[in-house]
């Protein structure tokens, strides 16, 4: 199977109480696209880049087997810039700057060759967008996936329901989820958006894990407890490129196949909070991998008899 994943590649300039970093590669699409590589996943992207895009950016790309032919580049404009804040408490977060740039008049073209994806990844993008993503494919997707935000629900609510009544799966965090629906528990919550649409609810609780529904069922995969947390910018993309990744890789869409891929989301996230952007997702090795999937394992097996 292959990925298609739709998303920002952008620039990211982020302060946290540990540093401050210049212009550096970011955006839902890259991480999702370097995710879904480190798994062996065949995924590629479609998003905008401007003039001033670094070449040393697009080699990450190049180096990481991501397919970039769908990345429309506009000499004459510049790349989406987001900058963002994050106090002592990393779970939140001030965006500083929203630059659209190239994304303002963005028109999403798909190559003809990837129009057959099996798995199409939304990531968090002006729904429009993402519906006109879904629109293009000339056979349908065995499963879409779908990332949101609240500045979507606050911006663009009528296109967003639209979109969300057109995926499989929906993955946005606590606060989005309650906001979408307007309920607080969230198992309420979850209830509520499955009956916008997606069969399958993914609530991502940062630090505290994810939440999986599927139909009457619930999984919760936990995040690793780490020591240091540096940057959590793009931990909520790679875990959906994570979890996007490792059902196209292993070209199973049982619900207990994706219990397996909210695990490889968390594991996968857990490392891009350890250095800035996504510095750490590309040095990562597969030996790092393995012995952390290990660690998730170690952290929640138990076989008591109660
Ligand atoms: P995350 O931390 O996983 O929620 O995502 C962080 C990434 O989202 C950053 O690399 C930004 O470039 C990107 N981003 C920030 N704001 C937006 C937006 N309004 N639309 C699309 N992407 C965004």
């Amino acid at each position: 199977m292959k990925l298609l994943a739709v998303g920002t590649v952008a620039y990211d300039a982020i302060e946290t109480p540990f540093g401050k970093t210049d212009k550096i590669l970011g955006g839902a699409a890259t991480y999702i696209g370097l995710a879904a590589s480190k798994l062996g996943a065949e995924v590629n992207l479609v998003s905008v880049i401007g003039g001033d895009f670094k070449p040393e950016y697009i080699e990450v790309f190049h180096k990481n087997s991501i397919g970039i032919e769908g990345v429309k580049k506009i000499e004459d404009g510049k790349t989406f810039f987001w900058s963002g804040k994050y106090h002592i408490d990393m779970n939140n977060r001030d965006t500083l700057i929203t630059e659209l740039n190239v994304l303002e008049n963005f028109e999403p073209k798909i190559p003809e060759s990837q129009k057959n994806s099996e798995i199409v990844m939304l990531g968090n993008l002006h729904p429009a967008i993402q519906l006109s993503v879904l629109e293009q494919m000339t056979d349908k997707p065995k499963l879409v996936i779908l990332d949101t935000m609240d500045f979507w629900m606050n911006t663009a609510w009528d296109s967003l329901l639209q979109i969300i009544s057109k995926v499989d799966v929906l993955t946005v965090n606590d606060a989005e989820a309650r906001q979408l629906s307007g309920e607080f528990s969230l198992v309420k919550a979850a209830k509520k958006i499955q009956s916008m649409g997606p069969k399958v609810v993914i609530i991502k609780k940062g630090e505290h894990g994810a939440l999986l529904f599927n139909e009457n069922k619930i999984f919760f995969a936990p995040a690793l407890p780490l020591e240091d947390v540096f940057d959590p910018t793009g931990a909520g993309d790679t875990f959906a490129g994570g979890f996007a990744g490792y059902i196209t890789q292993t070209a199973d869409l049982s619900y207990e196949n994706m219990k397996k891929a909210i695990i490889v989301g968390s594991a996968l996230a857990s490392f891009t909070v350890e250095k800035f952007g996504t510095e750490k997702l590309q040095e990562l090795s597969s030996l790092e991998y393995e012995n952390r999937l290990n660690e998730f394992k170690n952290l929640t097996e138990y076989n008591y008899s109660f």
